[in-house]
C-alpha cells in the first residue's frame, strides 16, 4: 500500500505512520518529495486492513493499493522520477549521460587512449569489461584484476567514473572496491542470488534487461535491488531476442518509454549490444535520446578490427566524436557536472 501523506503533515504525523506501518508487519519506505511525503508500505504477511484504517490517521491524505508487484520500482511509491548519481555524474537529471568504451579491457594503452578520446568527444563516464560472459569458454574473458585496476588508472587520469560488469558474488567486494558503478549483464539480469548481494553494495547499479526478459520481469528484478537496500539503480535496454536475424538484437524502444511510465528509475540504451551493428549506432542513438532515455551506453575501441570482443559493434575514436556531434539532446559534458 502507498500511504500519500497531506502537503500541511507534520513531521510527527509522518513518525507516528511509519511507527504503524511497523506495526502492523510491514516494511515502510520514505519517499520526502518536495511537495509531500510518502510512505510505501511492503512486505508479505502483514495485516492490510490495518494499514487502509491509516486513512484516519492524521496528516494522512490517502491510503491505496501499489498498483504493480514492482513495488518500490514502481512510480507510485515515488512520486517523481528519480535519478542516480556517481561521483560527479548524475543520471536521471535534465542532461542525457553518455557512457563510453571498449566492450573487453585489454591493455594499459587500449583503455587509457579510448578513455582520454571519449571524455574529449562528450563522454561523461567509461565502460570496459574486466569479467566478460562470453558464450563460449574458449573466446577471451577478460583480464580480471589486471583491468580493474586499469580502469582505476583510466578514472584517475580522466576523472570520468567508471563501469564494469560484475559476473558472481565471489567477485563483488573486489570490483566494489575499483569502480563506482556495477553492472549485472543482460545474462545474469535474474541471478537472485547476485542482485539480493548487489543489495547490500554501496554503489550504484546498472541493470540490463535479459534477452529474452519481459518489462516486468526486468522491474522485478530491480526490486530485488531497492528492496534489499540499494536505490542507486540504472535501468540498461540492450535490446532482447526476437526472429530477426540481420541485427544481434532487437532493441526495444517502446520499453524505454514505457518504462519511464511505470517506475521512477533513469533508463539508458546500449545501442551496440542492441543492434551489433557500428553503422546503426548514431541513428538509434538519436532515437533513443528521442524517447526519452537518460543517457546511452556505447562500445569504442581505438582499432575495432582488432578488439578482441565485439568489434564489429564497435565505433573507433573518430567515429565516436562524429556521433557525439550528431546527438541534438542536450548532452552533460564532465565540465557542467563538476561545476
Ligand atoms: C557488455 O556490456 O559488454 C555486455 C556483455 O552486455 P550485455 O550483458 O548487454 O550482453
Ligand atoms: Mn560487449
Amino acid at each position: 500500500m502507498v500511504i500519500n501523506m497531506a502537503a500541511n503533515a507534520t513531521e510527527a504525523e509522518l513518525q507516528h505512520v511509519i511507527e504503524r506501518v511497523k506495526e502492523c508487519g510491514f516494511q515502510p519506505h520514505l519517499t520526502r518529495g518536495t511537495e509531500r511525503s510518502i510512505v510505501a508500505a511492503v512486505g508479505s504477511g502483514g495485516a492490510r486492513s490495518a494499514l487502509e484504517a491509516l486513512k484516519a490517521a492524521p496528516g494522512v491524505e490517502d491510503v491505496v493499493p501499489i498498483a504493480h508487484p514492482f513495488k518500490l520500482v514502481s512510480k507510485q511509491t515515488r512520486g517523481a522520477r528519480s535519478s542516480v548519481k556517481i561521483g560527479n555524474v548524475c543520471i536521471g537529471g535534465a542532461e542525457a549521460v553518455v557512457i563510453a568504451g571498449p566492450c573487453s579491457v585489454e591493455s594499459r594503452d587500449q583503455i587509457l587512449s579510448t578513455a582520454r578520446a571519449v571524455r574529449s568527444a562528450g563522454a561523461t563516464m567509461l565502460r570496459g569489461g574486466a569479467y566478460k560472459p562470453r558464450t563460449s569458454p574458449y573466446d577471451f574473458q577478460g583480464l580480471g584484476l589486471e583491468a580493474l585496476q586499469l580502469l582505476s588508472e583510466a578514472r584517475n587520469e580522466t576523472g570520468l567514473p567508471v563501469v564494469t560488469e560484475v559476473m558472481s558474488t565471489e567477485d563483488v567486494p573486489l570490483i566494489a572496491e575499483h569502480v563506482d558503478m556495477l553492472q549485472v549483464g543482460a545474462r545474469n539480469m535474474q541471478n537472485f542470488s547476485l542482485l539480493r548481494r548487489l543489495a547490500r553494495v554501496d554503489k550504484p547499479i546498472l541493470l540490463k534487461r535479459g534477452p529474452s526478459a519481459s518489462v516486468r520481469e526486468w522491474l522485478l528484478a530491480a526490486e530485488y535491488l531497492l528492496s534489499g537496500g540499494n536505490c542507486n539503480v540504472v535501468l540498461c535496454e540492450r535490446g532482447i531476442k526476437t526472429f530477426e536475424t540481420e541485427m544481434r538484437n532487437t532493441l526495444d524502444l517502446a520499453a524505454v518509454a514505457l518504462v519511464r511510465e511505470l517506475s521512477h528509475l533513469p533508463v539508458i540504451v546500449d545501442p551496440s549490444h542492441g543492434t551489433g551493428r557500428r553503422e546503426l549506432i548514431q541513428p538509434v542513438s538519436r532515437a533513443a535520446l528521442a524517447i526519452g532515455a537518460d543517457g546511452l551506453i556505447i562500445e569504442v575501441h581505438p582499432c575495432p578490427e582488432r578488439a578482441l570482443s565485439d568489434g564489429a559493434q564497435s565505433l573507433n575514436l573518430s567515429e565516436f566524436s562524429l556521433m557525439m556531434k550528431g546527438l541534438t539532446a542536450p548532452i552533460r559534458t564532465l565540465a557542467t557536472t563538476s561545476r
